[in-house]
């Protein structure tokens, strides 16, 4: 009889931690999925405005080229926007006053291509835009209320009211040429509207 209960007590005890570590492992494992979404969102966002970064954003481009490959995208349009004389805020207020703008300018791009594609951080105080649908002359409209907004937007700061000008440069996607080359051109627009001048979109 001893034998048989210490068998059995030997039996549940056996279970008990096996029960234990099964639930031990799960928690691990939800713990581990839980950090792993974290850090898939840390590489692909940027850590100053919370816009999507290069990365991802060429994972965006890759999708979309695939989706007008099989008809489903319509037209796209790629523009590029860099802050006017954005050293200056840098030099005349100071880092933080920059980085401030930077995310007002940022939340306000957010908010806008919600509805026409998507925005990310290029570089520094460059953003490149994907218009979904839309061909060159759809994605000049959207872009000028974006420009329209950026000109209406202030950002305190200390007792300042920080105004800004962007200039932008907007291509419409060809797909003999490739997303590199619309990039490209839109780039080079950009480059001209600085060239003559700033604060415009060049299309
Ligand atoms: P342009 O009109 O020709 O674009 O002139 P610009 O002064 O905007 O251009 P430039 O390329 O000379 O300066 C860009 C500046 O952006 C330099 C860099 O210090 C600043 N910058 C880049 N990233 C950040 C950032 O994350 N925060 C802040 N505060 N400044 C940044
Ligand atoms: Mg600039
Ligand atoms: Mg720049």
């Amino acid at each position: 009889l001893i034998q048989i209960l210490n068998t059995i007590f030997i039996f549940a005890q056996i279970t008990a931690v096996m029960i234990i570590f099964t639930k031990d492992a799960q928690k691990m494992e939800q713990k581990l999925v839980r950090y792993n979404t974290k850090l898939q969102k840390l590489a692909s966002v940027d850590a100053l405005t919370g816009l999507w970064n290069r990365r991802s954003m060429w994972e965006y481009i890759r999708a979309v080229e695939y989706d007008y490959e099989v008809g489903n995208a319509g037209f796209v349009s790629i523009a590029i926007a860099d802050i006017d004389f954005f050293k200056k805020i840098n030099d005349t207020y100071g880092h933080d006053a920059g980085d401030k703008v930077l995310k007002a300018v940022a939340g306000l791009f957010m908010d806008k291509m919600k509805t026409y594609g998507r925005v990310c951080r290029w570089g520094g105080e460059e953003f490149l835009f994907v218009f979904y649908g839309r061909n060159g002359d759809a994605a000049y409209d959207a872009l000028q209320e974006i420009y329209d907004e950026i000109h209406r937007l202030t950002v305190p700061y200390e007792n300042e009211e920080i105004r800004i000008t962007m200039t932008f440069g907007l291509e419409e996607y060809d797909k003999n040429d490739g997303m590199e080359m619309a990039i490209r051109r839109a780039d080079e627009k950009l480059y001209q509207g600085k060239e003559t001048g700033r604060d415009k979109i060049v299309y």
